[in-house]
C-alpha cells in the first residue's frame, strides 16, 4: 500500500527528546506525556537547578556536570577531593578505614 509522502514524511521526525532518558517522540504532546511519567518516578531533585532523578546516581552524575564546584575535600591518604565532607568521610571509611 502506498501512502501520499509530504506531511507523513514530516511528521515522522523524532525531533523530541527526553530530558530524562533520551528517548525520542516525534510529537511534543508525546513527549510531555512521557516525561510526566518521570516526573510521577522521581524521587531525588537536584538541590541547584531542582531537577527530578530517579537514582542517586543520575542526581550524582548530573551534580558533578551541571554543577560541578571546587572540591574543598582532600583525602589525606590519596588524590581524592570531593565536594562534600560527608562523601570523604565515606571515601576514608572505605578506603582507608580511617575516621575523619
Ligand atoms: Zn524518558
Ligand atoms: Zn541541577
Ligand atoms: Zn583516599
Amino acid at each position: 500500500m502506498r501512502q501520499k509522502s509530504g506531511v507523513f514524511a514530516q511528521e515522522a521526525t523524532t525531533d523530541y527528546h527526553c530530558s530524562y532518558c533520551g528517548k525520542s517522540f516525534a510529537h511534543k504532546f508525546y513527549l510531555k506525556e512521557h516525561e510526566n511519567r518521570h516526573r510521577g518516578q522521581f524521587r531525588l531533585y537536584c538541590p541547584v537547578c531542582q531537577k527530578g532523578f530517579m537514582s542517586s546516581t543520575g542526581l550524582k552524575g548530573h551534580l558533578a556536570n551541571q554543577h560541578s564546584r571546587t572540591k574543598d575535600y582532600r583525602c589525606p591518604h590519596c588524590d581524592k577531593a570531593y565536594s562534600y565532607k560527608h562523601h570523604l568521610k565515606e571515601h576514608m571509611l572505605h578506603k582507608h578505614r580511617a575516621a575523619l
